[in-house]
């Protein structure tokens, strides 16, 4: 084993290396070094285990083949870019909405230029950077104005760290859940430091259990929108224009977390209803909470929006300075809001609406596509289909809604063959994320943002 060890390079001699000298050049003297020295590392390692010399380092010259191969690859990003074949148009782990070509613009500018972010062009002085998100909030909902934070529960948790420190906040027990990513109502409560009054049982709650549970410590209602689990059944639930009444009785704030914030009717374009931001308005709520990236189909952030003189509090809390979003981020957002002042064009603009609504005679001709270059691509292994198919939108909307769609399915006698045919797409360069059910895997075609580039990419599995 010594002899083997012995035959180990330096890491001064593949520096040393014209080869060497050549990747120096082309990566820095640093990250050379550091691959060299993890390379022989592992080397030794592999030694160790297996009494031979690791391939690369038999080989004439493979040794800086492979050194070069870590180089790129560790300057190669690893978010990159994937095909959501899943059927879930807002998919969470895939990262929700897809910027409409404007905002994806607009931030691109902010990106790389100075931009007039907390500066009044007309005024010539400085302004604030949430003015032009809450001017069009104002224009699109008629709330008096808003104030844009990280998230959705960035926003829950500064409503309640403003109005709520050290006092009680009055919420049904129905609407006490739990969000993907440890986001549960009660923690973020506790957080802010306020005291959760639960009311009413799981299916049913009254206005009198409102009613009952205020005090002198009460600091507002609040309504969570249930989003990703419904209760069916033997249910009642308390609407928003009667807390509203009731607040008004006690001078009390109604607050609503109202999650996917749809800024448009889905029902128009023929998709299950969410409730909108307007409609929750329109019963008197005092401030409303959504996120930027679900329905409303831009950036991630948290817009809170409603009466002036409690944004104006939420605007000083010191936490908002904590939560504020960046430039890029408010870029985005205006741009993909300017989108909702020409609602007739909404669903051409606005990429998650467009997938969400595209006929499925469309998504059929795509099938077409897609199945035959699978075939070409695989040839006879598999036996392919077309079928109906039925997709969600995703994040927390309408969980139980299906959205008609089309995929094409791959099924195989064993079950192996499909495993392995699944890490192969997982490894192309732009990899494919399918959905797996009754042992076939499925290319739902009503997630997938660009048919052109998946052609283009299945070439590498020639
Ligand atoms: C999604 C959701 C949240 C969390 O929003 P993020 O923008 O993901 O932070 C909070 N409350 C409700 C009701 C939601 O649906």
């Amino acid at each position: 084993m010594t002899a083997l060890f012995q035959q180990l390079p330096s890491v001064d001699k593949l520096l040393n290396a014209s080869q060497g000298q050549q990747l120096t050049t082309k990566f820095g003297h640093s990250a050379v070094v550091g691959v060299c020295r993890a390379l022989l590392q592992q080397s030794r390692q592999f030694i160790q285990q297996n009494r031979r010399l690791p391939d690369f380092l038999i080989q004439d010259q493979a040794v800086f083949a492979e050194i070069e191969r870590r180089l790129l690859r560790q300057s190669q990003v690893q978010i990159k870019s994937v095909h959501n074949l899943t059927g879930t148009v807002l998919h969470t782990n895939l990262g929700r909405a897809l910027w409409a070509e404007s905002a994806q613009r607009a931030a691109l500018t902010a990106m790389g230029e100075n931009v007039a972010l907390e500066y009044d062009l007309e005024a010539g002085k400085r302004s604030h950077r949430d003015n032009y998100i809450s001017e069009l909030i104002h224009q699109l909902t008629g709330a008096e104005a808003a104030c844009v934070v990280n998230n959705n529960a960035a926003a829950v948790l500064l409503m309640l760290a403003t109005f709520a420190q050290g006092k009680e906040v009055i919420i049904s027990r129905g609407e006490l859940i739990e969000i993907g990513g440890a986001f549960r109502i009660p923690d973020i409560m506790a957080q802010a430091g306020c005291k959760l009054v639960e009311v009413g049982t799981t299916n049913r709650t009254h206005l009198t259990d409102y009613r009952n549970a205020i005090n002198e410590n009460t600091a507002f209602l609040m309504k969570v929108h249930s989003s990703n689990y419904q209760i069916c059944g033997f249910t009642g639930e308390v609407a928003e224009h009667q807390l509203v009444e009731l607040g008004r009785e006690f001078n009390l704030p109604v607050i609503s977390d109202l999650g996917s914030g749809a800024l448009t009717d889905l029902s128009r374009y023929n998709l299950p209803k969410e409730p909108t931001v307007q409609e929750k308005f329109a019963q008197g709520v005092d401030l409303i909470s959504f996120s930027g990236d679900k329905l409303l189909g831009g950036p991630q952030a948290g817009i809170i929006a409603g009466k002036k003189e409690l944004i104006r509090q939420l605007q000083s809390h010191p936490l908002k300075r904590v939560l504020r979003c960046d430039k890029v981020i408010l870029a985005g957002l205006e741009a993909t809001l300017r989108l909702y002042l020409q609602p007739e064009k909404l669903a051409e603009k606005l990429t998650s609406l467009h997938l969400l609504t595209q006929p499925v005679e469309q998504l059929q001709r795509q099938a077409e596509r897609l199945k035959a270059k699978l075939e070409s691509v695989l040839n006879d292994e598999f036996s392919m289909q077309i079928e109906a198919s039925s997709a969600q939108i995703g994040s927390g909307s309408q969980p139980m809604a299906r959205i008609p769609s089309v995929a094409v399915t791959i099924a195989e006698k064993s079950s192996q063959k499909l495993t392995a045919l699944l890490t192969r797409f997982k490894r192309l360069s732009s990899p494919i994320i399918a959905r797996v059910e009754n042992n076939k895997i499925w290319l739902d075609l009503r997630s997938l943002a660009d048919l052109e580039k998946l052609l283009t990419a299945l070439d590498e599995l020639n």
